[in-house]
């Protein structure tokens, strides 16, 4: 297939002037990251932090400018910034500041057709985020949901093996990407856009800018619920997706050995910081199933999360045991709420999913009756 190639994308950049200085992008120094694999094309354009929002014209210039070429299914460009060097105190840089989607930042709209957003998220890395948030998803779809599930998590994108998908993403109206399917389920990730070899090195900035982007500018159809892969940890970036993203609420998971559970509470704090409500706590490898005799050892004195949950005002949504069974699935691309429905563990999945979704519907009815009505007689 002959797809577009580095120097045609580089050559239509150098029609686009930086407002700031005059010069062209590419002359200027601006483009980095270029990357390009079966015509999708993904790249940053470096800007002085100071001028932030008012470069937003020029990626959505220089995006539609690349998306136009031949051969290009799809342009992903993000602004991205250098962090100021750290002061002579120590004290931590200022983040860069990235174009806001809209006036002061606000919160990206609902997307038409999606009804809710939950976030999955855990203090830290390892302790099972996407596994749960790829079984709970597929347990929301188990009960009848129309459900879609974006990686967020563009550090270590997982999705795609997990739910077993392979391949790019292709866009049936020339405008947005499809999303990729599997299992009934609307997956969107990075790791269908760029190479695993060749990882992107992503700033703060660019984060988030990925992320919008493959909400808006992905066809998802109409869904009941979006599960978004949270990035692990509570850190900026984390952070701003929380407040951007306009979400129905989150669900924290977390492991029994992390004995205060200190990463957990710093994630409710950093959802209650921006106001998105907290749908409870999952504790996963919570215990150990003997896959031989199937006697149940507590090897992480379990229980510390549903008392944490308790004292922290949170609800606890389920515990899940540490099992082969459910890492083989999943890593396998066929998880286990689909690959093995009647098994104990998919229950659990399935029940925790069923506790997401009353809260969902709760949220929903909450923010339903606070918003005002007119009625037009
Ligand atoms: P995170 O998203 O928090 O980084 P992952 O979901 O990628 O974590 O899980 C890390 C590893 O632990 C994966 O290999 C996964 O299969 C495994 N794992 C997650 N949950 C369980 C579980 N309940 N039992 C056994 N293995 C699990």
């Amino acid at each position: 297939m002959a797809g577009v190639t580095e120097r045609q994308i580089l050559d239509v950049l150098k029609s686009i002037k930086d407002p700031a200085s005059g010069k062209d992008i590419v002359g200027a120094g601006m483009i980095a990251g270029l990357q390009t694999k079966d015509g999708h094309v993904a790249f940053a354009i470096e800007v002085d932090p100071k001028n932030g929002a008012k470069m937003e014209p020029l990626r959505k210039q220089a995006e539609k400018a690349v998306h136009a070429l031949k051969g290009v299914i799809s342009a992903t460009v993000v602004l991205t910034a250098e962090r100021p060097t750290q002061a002579a105190g120590g004290g931590p840089a200022p983040q860069p500041r990235h174009a806001p989607p809209g006036p002061g930042g606000a919160k990206a709209p609902v997307l038409a057709g999606v009804r809710s957003i939950i976030a999955v998220a855990s203090g830290k890395g390892g302790v099972g985020k996407s596994t749960t948030a790829v079984n709970l998803a597929l347990g929301l779809a188990a009960a009848g949901h129309r459900v879609g599930l974006l990686d967020a998590d563009i550090y270590g994108p997982s999705m795609p093996r997990m739910m077993g998908i392979s391949g790019r993403p292709t866009s049936s109206d020339g405008q947005t990407l499809d999303a990729m399917e599997n299992y009934g389920i609307k997956v969107m990730s990075m790791g269908f856009m760029v190479d695993e070899e060749t990882p992107m090195i992503w700033r703060g900035p660019m984060v988030q800018s990925a992320l919008e982007q493959m909400m808006r500018d992905v066809n998802w159809g109409e869904l009941d619920v979006m599960v978004v892969d949270m990035p692990p940890g509570t850190g900026d970036a984390q952070l701003t997706m929380a407040q951007r993203v306009p979400l129905t609420g989150a669900v924290i998971v977390s492991t029994p050995q992390d004995i205060a559970l200190l990463d957990a509470r710093k994630g409710l704090n950093m959802f209650r910081k921006v106001d998105v409500p907290v749908f409870g706590l999952v504790e996963n490898m919570s215990y150990f199933t003997c896959p031989k005799c199937g006697e149940r050892s507590e090897i992480f004195s379990h229980g510390g999360a549903r008392r944490e949950a308790a004292r922290l005002g949170m609800d606890f949504l389920g515990e899940i045991p540490l099992v082969m069974e459910i890492r083989e699935t999943s890593d396998g691309g066929h998880p286990i709420v689909v690959s093995k429905p009647a098994s104990e563990h998919a229950k659990v999945y399935r029940a925790i999913a069923d506790r997401v979704w009353t809260k969902i519907e709760q949220a929903l009815a909450a923010r339903e009756a606070a918003t005002p009505r007119i009625v037009i007689q």
